[in-house]
């Protein structure tokens, strides 16, 4: 119920201003955000490159309504590539990016205007030597994000795409995607779903989160398992193990400043992992649904608000 109240929180403009107003909120953006402009991306990816780490970033940003947003929100990913490419990190260092951000939400012909900008990012990452992974949103975009990364994969078949296992199809989406090349990440999923859709108990997306994994790494894709849950990271290696995968056939993701000793434990331990970077103004519904997943962040964050 208040993951619930949260998340749509996280779709609210108006709650932003307040949000911005309290003092912790700084604090808490700087943990999970890299910073407002381009050059702090490429600063915290340079960091965690050095440590061994790999890297997806992201541009922060949803909802485009705009379809000359749309295209400048392109236009900041290929400047992004570009100065992957220029800090020497394109081998280490991919980016993420939301297809609503791209013009996915705009009426008429949104999915053909993200396909387009889409295709103008993923053309940049190949250039620089690197790939895109296409991030998903609520369920209400799914059939229309596989539908363009079908189109991406025809000329950029090193696409990523993301499947949430808290919604009920995603098994069968991890069927259709566990060919050979496919990468893809496999998430609980953050977004406030209806039980129509999605399991809503926590049990229910576990164990629909172990059967997906099943699928992904039991074919020959190349799974990316993002999760910090400690249970579901020791499964997934024991999967990993009993269907003979070799360390670096599939990979770990995690968020940046979540768990970071854990991500640097997996790469003590020979395994891939690579951290999702955000950054950029746009950071309130990001910081919203990190809130929503970890009550203790939610208590130090209220307690700030009772004391304002
Ligand atoms: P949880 O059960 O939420 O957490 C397990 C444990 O991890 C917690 O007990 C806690 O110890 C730790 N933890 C989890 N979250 C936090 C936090 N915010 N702060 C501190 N500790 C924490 N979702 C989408 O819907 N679409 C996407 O495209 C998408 N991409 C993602 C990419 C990556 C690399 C990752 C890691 C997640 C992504 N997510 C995405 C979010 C994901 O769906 C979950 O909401 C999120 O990862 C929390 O689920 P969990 O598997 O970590 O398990």
């Amino acid at each position: 119920m208040f993951r619930s109240l949260l998340l749509k929180a996280a779709r609210s403009s108006r709650l932003r201003g307040a949000v911005e107003q309290v003092p912790v909120t700084r604090r808490l953006v700087s943990r999970y955000v890299a910073g407002t402009k381009e050059g702090d991306a490429i600063r915290a990816a340079d960091e965690l490159v050095a440590d061994d780490l790999t890297v997806t970033i992201d541009l922060l940003g949803e909802d485009t309504h705009d379809r000359d947003q749309a295209k400048q929100v392109a236009d900041a990913y290929i400047s992004l590539l570009n100065a992957v490419n220029q800090a020497g990190l394109a081998s280490d260092v991919e980016v993420s990016i939301k297809l609503s951000a791209v013009g996915q939400a705009l009426p008429g012909d949104g999915a053909k205007i993200a396909l387009d900008n889409a295709r103008r990012v993923c053309q940049a990452a190949r250039n620089a030597g690197t790939t895109v992974t296409l991030d998903m949103e609520d369920h209400t975009t799914t059939d229309s994000t596989l539908g363009i990364l079908q189109q991406l994969r025809l000329d950029f078949p090193e696409t990523g795409a993301v499947l949430q296992a808290y919604l009920r199809r995603t098994e069968a989406d991890c069927r259709d995607l566990a060919y050979e090349g496919s990468r893809v990440r496999l998430c609980k999923g953050a977004y406030n779903e209806p039980a129509s859709v999605a399991y809503l108990d926590p049990h229910d997306v576990d164990r629909a989160y172990v059967r997906c994994a099943k699928i992904l790494l039991g074919g020959p894709g190349y799974p990316m398992l993002a999760t910090h849950d400690p249970r579901l990271v020791e499964i997934t290696g024991s999967l990993a193990a009993k269907f003979r995968r070799e360390q670096r056939s599939y990979e770990y993701q995690m968020l940046y400043g979540v768990r970071p000793e854990e991500q640097r434990r997996l790469v003590r331990a020979g395994e891939r992992m690579r951290v999702y970077v955000p950054y950029g103004e746009d950071w309130y519904g990001y910081l919203v649904r990190r809130l929503a997943e970890r009550p203790a962040n939610m208590f130090l964050f209220l307690r700030s608000v009772a004391s304002k």
